[in-house]
């Protein structure tokens, strides 16, 4: 366990205000990113995905930050999530698309330069006849299945493209890239098929750049790396690794701001559904954050919040503004109203939570909500 001390609440109108803080270490972030290129020989880029919002930590805030430490290439998941990324980052950065052609707004790529992932044999057809109709090889990717069964070129597709290579005339290849389905279980058997199936599909298509790893995959070894890689989640702090020390800082710590403190007494219940029944002299601390900030409903009786090293388990019910808190064992003067609470923190990391609530630290960190007082830090360094 770190050496953690309760935190005082910082001193602006709208912290004061705030019934949650959410602090977003810009620093650690820009670490995470740089210890992901570390991984890779010299010559692989290494991109950055920054789809829903940047993981909820905020994509322009996110993307500007790497843009700034010389990341190059950008990855979100939708046409919208790319105009607004354009907008932030200005020209120069490549933004890429992974959910693909949307019919109709084609032309939406080109005028914000933005790259469509193509994700099956129409896709690629309705590109190049886009680009024959502009009378421009625009830059786009292809994207194969190799295992996922969920988007990309199935192997009939990408057949039909070996058997009539004109389906990628009139059109700029610019990568080529594949998903992996259990990048996180390093002696997963499809880590290792996935693989050869890529390598073959690579052996017949013309040249272009290659991508393949996520980020656990780019803790695979360099035989995952080719020449782009495209890590999401480690960089917001999330391990990797699994089942090893986390090589990630952590760069989001969410903290809520204790409204009420009681004393309550056997049989005394708290919270909707009576779920949890004081045992004899119970402490409850109430804090203000609720599953409507994304904080889950799953952890009602599970989750565990920290003031300072002190443990306060979620009791009762979460529900869509509050949380009690247990808080017999802490010290009272660290538990007073207006003191912050450790929802997600340095001993609470966000994988600890998402297990907790029975999912991964994806969902807890995409779940954060929008009434939070938002505080980014470590962006002049
Ligand atoms: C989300 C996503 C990534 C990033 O994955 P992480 O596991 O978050 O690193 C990479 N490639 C594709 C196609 C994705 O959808």
């Amino acid at each position: 366990m770190s050496d953690v001390t309760a935190p005082a609440t910082p001193n602006t109108p709208e912290a004061r205000r705030a019934g949650a803080i959410l602090t977003i270490d810009l620093d650690a972030f820009k670490t995470n990113w740089r210890t992901c290129a570390a991984q890779t020989a010299d010559g692989v880029e290494t991109a950055a995905v920054v789809k829903a919002g940047g993981y909820g930590i905020g994509a322009d805030r996110a993307a500007q930050a790497l843009r700034d430490a010389g990341c190059k290439t950008f990855f979100v998941a939708t046409i919208d999530e790319g105009i607004q990324l354009r907008e932030a980052l200005g020209i120069g950065p490549a933004i890429h698309i992974f959910n693909g052609l949307m019919d109709g707004a084609e032309r939406d790529y080109p005028h914000h330069d933005l790259i469509p992932v193509l994700n099956s044999l129409g896709e690629v057809d309705a590109w190049r006849a886009f680009c024959t109709g502009v009378g421009e090889p625009l830059p786009c990717d292809l994207h194969i299945d190799t295992g996922m069964s969920r988007l990309g070129l199935p192997s009939d597709e990408m057949q039909k493209i070996i058997d009539n290579p004109d389906h990628l005339t009139h059109l700029k290849l610019d990568m080529i890239l594949s998903h992996l389905t259990v990048s996180e279980i390093t002696d997963h058997p499809n880590n290792a098929e996935q693989l050869a199936a890529f390598r073959d599909v690579l052996s017949h298509m013309p040249p272009a750049r290659a991508s393949f790893a996520n980020s656990s995959a780019i803790f695979l070894g360099p035989e995952f790396h080719f020449d782009v890689t495209r890590p999401g989640v480690a960089l917001y702090g999330v391990n990797p690794t699994p089942g090893q020390l986390n090589p990630m800082a952590q760069v989001v710590r969410l903290q809520a701001k204790i409204l009420q403190v009681r004393t309550i007494d056997t049989p005394q219940t708290v919270g909707y559904g009576a779920t949890h029944t004081a045992q004899g002299l119970e402490r409850i601390a109430t804090v203000a954050l609720g599953y409507a900030d994304g904080y889950s409903r799953d952890l009602s009786n599970a989750g565990l919040a920290y003031i300072g090293n002190h443990k306060a388990p979620v009791v009762g019910r979460v529900s869509m503004d509050l949380i009690t808190l247990d808080v017999s064992t802490v010290p009272e003067d660290l538990c007073r109203v207006g003191m912050l609470v450790d929802m997600i923190g340095p001993n609470n990391p966000v994988d600890d939570v998402a297990k907790r609530a029975g999912t991964i630290g994806y969902e807890i960190l995409t779940s954060l909500g929008s009434r939070f007082h938002r505080v980014y830090v470590g962006e002049e360094t």
